[in-house]
């Protein structure tokens, strides 16, 4: 499949080719047309996966076709868990859209609020953002949504994870209701859902497997450490194998610090990169691993999330993480889009239930390879393969209407890999017309003043601020990793 079967516009096709996309991905295979003729979607989708373009590009064609963007407002609104997503996601954005007469723009907390406030004074076509800054700016009557015509949110299920749910709850109330909207996460659990059902309308669902083509791309291999030898044992092998550019993982900030300092002092070249940073610092680092300044950086796994380097070699799990999932997001941050990869981890024995966790989700073992002078004083006991858990798709939505229970939004078994048909029935999406406000060409603009929920969008709202953010402990100190 080509992308110009996709029904995308030329400027978008040129754009494309000079990324040097040659086909699309499964993903972009069953979100482009969905989210062209304006229907709600749910995606089970990492990282990884392409998905950034999955919904990228077909909002920038429906975009291409509206009213100019009045002065202050926004017209797509993309929120994103971490920063450095919102960064990542908002500079594929600025390539995608280098052929057409659109404007896009980040903010993010972390840096001055001004110069994001100027930026939004003429009006922006796509916002991409982080939950707590875009509230901040709304307060501030630095962004108005009364020509918002379409809403991603991007993984949402870490968005969850990291307590975002009460500004993102905040946020929807300031959205037009009339809008289409777009929710990708890599996994569905309940929170997850409510949250989707809450902000979709006869979504289409679609889902590529966790344990992605990313990982069958990436040649795994486990290491057996004592637990006190982690740090010499990298060391040595980052030195043994001669590697230029190493991403670690570790699960904690203080671990990330206290690793990137012996890896210094070792005379390897490394910075950590986490939540506690700057965002200075966090971009310098980036910055310095990319340029090859520094040859390793240490991250924890929020932090990792927004980093896209292409062709990045190796990630090393210096621990494992406590959820077999974050093992695929890790590892993913290698062999993107297809390219190969290494993941190396370095497991003690009491990491004996993550690996088997982790092995039944990638359904393989990981091959075991010693690592001379390091063999373990307390052994790491052999794994079996568990059989497969059944994997979470986006469940039916609770919807009544004969289309969200029928066919159309169904994902069928074809959905997978192979990037085949995704219908069960093998039909293309329908607009549906019994809804015409939802779907067809123009679907979510109408020349009436759009219907707006929540009292906070009411005409009055840009002279009155909304009530101050109540902060919920707990979700203030997870949030703090972002
Ligand atoms: P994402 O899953 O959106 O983070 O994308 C992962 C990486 O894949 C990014 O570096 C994209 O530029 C790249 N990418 C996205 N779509 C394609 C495609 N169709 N072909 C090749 N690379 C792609």
């Amino acid at each position: 499949m080509s992308f110009s079967q996709l029904g995308l516009c030329d400027p978008l096709l040129k754009s494309i080719k000079e990324k040097g996309y040659s086909s699309p991905s499964p993903i972009q295979q069953e979100a482009i047309p969905a989210i062209l003729i304006g229907r709600d979607v749910l995606a089970a989708a990492q990282t990884g996966t392409g998905k950034t373009a999955g919904f990228a590009l077909p909002v920038l064609q429906r975009l291409a076709a509206g009213p100019k963007t009045k002065a202050n407002h926004v017209r797509a609104l993309i929120l994103t868990p971490t920063r450095e997503l919102a960064a990542q996601v908002e500079t594929n954005i600025r390539e995608y859209k280098t052929h057409l007469r659109l404007k896009s723009a980040v903010v993010f907390g972390g840096v001055g609020i001004n110069p994001q406030m100027k930026i939004l004074r003429s009006g922006v076509d796509v916002l991409v953002a982080t939950p707590g800054r875009l509230l901040d700016l709304y307060q501030q009557n630095a962004v108005k949504f009364e020509q918002l015509e379409i809403l991603v949110l991007d993984e949402a299920d870490r968005m969850l994870d990291m307590g975002f749910i009460h500004d993102i709850k905040r946020i929807l109330k300031l959205l037009p209701a009339q809008r289409q909207s777009l929710l990708f996460s890599a996994t569905f659990a309940d929170n997850v859902m409510s949250l989707a059902e809450s902000i979709t309308r006869n979504p289409i669902k679609l889902a590529v497997t966790p344990a992605n083509t990313t990982v069958e791309k990436i040649e795994q291999q486990l290491v057996a450490v004592d637990k006190s030898k982690k740090i010499p044992a990298l060391t040595s092998l980052i030195k043994q194998q001669k590697w230029q550019q190493v991403l670690v993982f570790s699960r904690t900030k203080h671990g990330a610090n206290r690793i990137a300092a012996k890896l210094e002092s070792a005379g390897l070249p490394s910075a950590a990169i986490h939540g506690n940073k700057s965002q200075g610092a966090r971009t310098a680092a980036l910055k310095a691993f990319k340029d090859g300044s520094i040859k390793v950086l240490v991250a924890t796994d929020i932090a990792a999330r927004g980093i896209d380097i292409s062709e990045l070699p190796v990630v090393i799990n210096l621990d494992l993480p406590n959820t077999a999932a974050d093992y695929v997001h890790r590892i993913g941050r290698t062999g993107r889009a297809g390219a190969a990869g290494q993941a190396w981890s370095l497991v003690s024995a009491d990491e004996l239930d993550q690996l088997k966790d982790i092995e039944r989700l990638i359904q393989q073992l990981i091959p075991r390879v010693t690592l001379d002078g390091f063999q373990p004083n307390q052994p790491l006991a052999e794994s079996k393969l568990l059989p497969p858990k059944k994997i979470k798709k986006p469940k039916k939505a609770k919807n009544t209407s004969s289309e969200a229970a029928g066919k159309p939004q169904r994902t069928g078994k074809s959905l997978q890999r192979d990037g085949k048909s995704h219908q069960r029935d093998g039909k293309s999406h329908k607009p549906n017309n019994n809804n015409p406000q939802r779907n067809g060409k123009s679907p979510q603009r109408n020349d009436n003043t759009p219907q707006r929920s929540g009292k906070a969008a009411d005409s009055n709202s840009q002279s009155r601020p909304p009530r101050r953010r109540r902060v919920n402990p707990q979700a203030k100190r997870k949030a703090v990793e972002a």
